[in-house]
């Protein structure tokens, strides 16, 4: 039997943008402080659940599930119970010694910030034998091989199992350097392998591990590390062993992965996911392709990421899901997620008629709004490359038919379809004037 295919959206809580008062552009990572209501934070992830409930995604996972200025244990245990409803597993995600730990951004025992401000000596040194800090800001990682932080990170992982009861959880390794004090690199140096970062990442991760194994449910549990990933894609050499084996691993796939998939490669096989890590808030993003603006689409990425994980036997696909619908480009990937994970050889003919029709006018309509927005992409593309007035006058031409052409098909229809077809029109007048 086939094994399920998991789909799941990955978002940080201070970069939603599914509701009116959401136009607070936030730094990317854990730096952002959350900065509208209680009330937004959960109507913002309730609108994100109600779309991935209905386009059967399987999970959210919230990066920053409890902070004090949302609603702390009892706004997330309401999103949980919101998801489980609706048959979307919602899963917080807690930092690996990083991303700050279980609680961010306040003066909890399981915030990592306060934590390491509390404990200075525990925390994680550079060659010099100083802590790793940002901007000033306390110590930001933590020392793997420290028994109060082993002890820390089992603790704060039943504690948050204990407190929210979730469906899974996502342990997140976002780090670029190991500790060097002599007891983490005796650590490290026992380990068999040599990438120092997968090493520090297991140490860290052992003790959560452990907690989700002592819980004895049966959680989803996701370990997922930025540091690892483009290399984890092409080599063999992980060592998977370090993690008990209840663990599946999401690795991050970039644009440059994508188009240079090495065939057969076995070390992807299995409880291993794909992360498009894309986002309108990241505009470097590996997976962003460079002209971020709201006229960006990636279903053609899209497709191609669905195509390999299904023929590299993945086990699913992770996607950003901050943005909302009504970024209708952004509306468009999602419907492309959904699809072509179902079905990564549906092609755009049937994936118009099949997925946009009605929304987008009836099917043969619909399949024309894919293509013209196909077409204003690459004319937008060729626009910002080129210099020669002669070039550019020709591509203007060009860009203006379109534009002519979909004001007519806007004229003739009514409704949300119109909305839609009204934002490509107003995308390619961007091009033309
Ligand atoms: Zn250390």
């Amino acid at each position: 039997m086939q094994e399920k295919f998991y789909t799941l959206f990955w978002t940080w809580d201070h970069r939603m943008q599914w509701s009116g008062d959401a136009n607070l552009s936030l730094p990317a990572g854990e730096a952002g402080p959350y900065l509208k209501s209680s009330e937004t934070f959960l109507n913002e992830y309730k609108c994100l659940i109600d779309y991935a409930s209905q386009r059967q995604i399987d999970a959210v996972i919230v990066a920053g599930m409890l902070r004090k200025s949302h609603g702390g244990v009892r706004a997330a245990k309401k999103l949980i119970d919101y998801g489980r409803k609706r048959g979307v597993s919602v899963l917080p995600s807690a930092g690996t010694g990083s991303y700050d730990g279980f609680v961010v951004q306040t003066d909890d025992h399981y915030c990592l910030s306060s934590w390491l401000e509390r404990h200075p000596q525990l925390a994680a040194i550079d060659p010099a034998g100083k802590p790793y800090t940002r901007q000033n800001a306390p110590a930001l990682y933590l020392c793997s091989s420290k028994e109060e932080n082993q002890q820390w990170l089992k603790q704060g992982t039943q504690w948050l199992i204990d407190k929210l009861e979730p469906e899974g959880i996502f342990l997140s390794h976002g780090r670029l350097e190991v500790c060097h004090c002599s007891s983490c690199k005796r650590s490290r140096d026992s380990l068999e392998g040599s990438d120092e970062i997968f090493k520090e990442f297991a140490n860290l991760t052992s003790p959560m591990l452990q907690a989700v194994q002592g819980c004895g449910g049966n959680l989803m549990v996701i370990c997922a590390s930025e540091a690892v990933v483009d290399r984890a894609t092409y080599t063999n050499t992980i060592p998977l062993q370090y993690f008990a084996s209840l663990a599946s691993f999401s690795w991050e796939l970039s644009l440059q992965s994508l188009k240079a998939w090495p065939a057969g490669n076995t070390a992807r096989r299995g409880k291993h996911l794909g992360q498009l890590h894309h986002s309108i808030s990241e505009p470097n993003s590996s997976f962003g392709v460079g002209d971020f603006h709201r006229r960006q689409l990636l279903l053609d990425e899209i497709r191609s990421a669905c195509r390999h994980a299904h023929g590299d036997s993945l086990s699913g696909l992770i996607l950003n899901g901050e943005m909302g619908i009504h970024s209708v480009s952004n509306e468009l990937n999602y419907l492309g997620f959904s699809a072509f994970c179902r079905d990564p050889q549906l092609t755009w003919e049937a994936f118009a008629v099949q997925h946009l029709s009605p929304g987008f006018g009836d099917p043969e309509t619909s399949y024309k709004f894919l293509q013209m927005l196909q077409q204003s992409i690459s004319l937008h593309r060729e626009l910002v490359k080129i210099s020669g007035p002669q070039e550019r006058h020709y591509l203007s031409r060009e860009a203006y038919h379109l534009f002519t052409e979909v004001a007519r098909v806007t004229e003739a229809i009514s409704g949300e379809s119109q909305r839609r077809w009204a934002w490509l029109l107003g995308s390619i007048a961007e091009i033309v004037l």
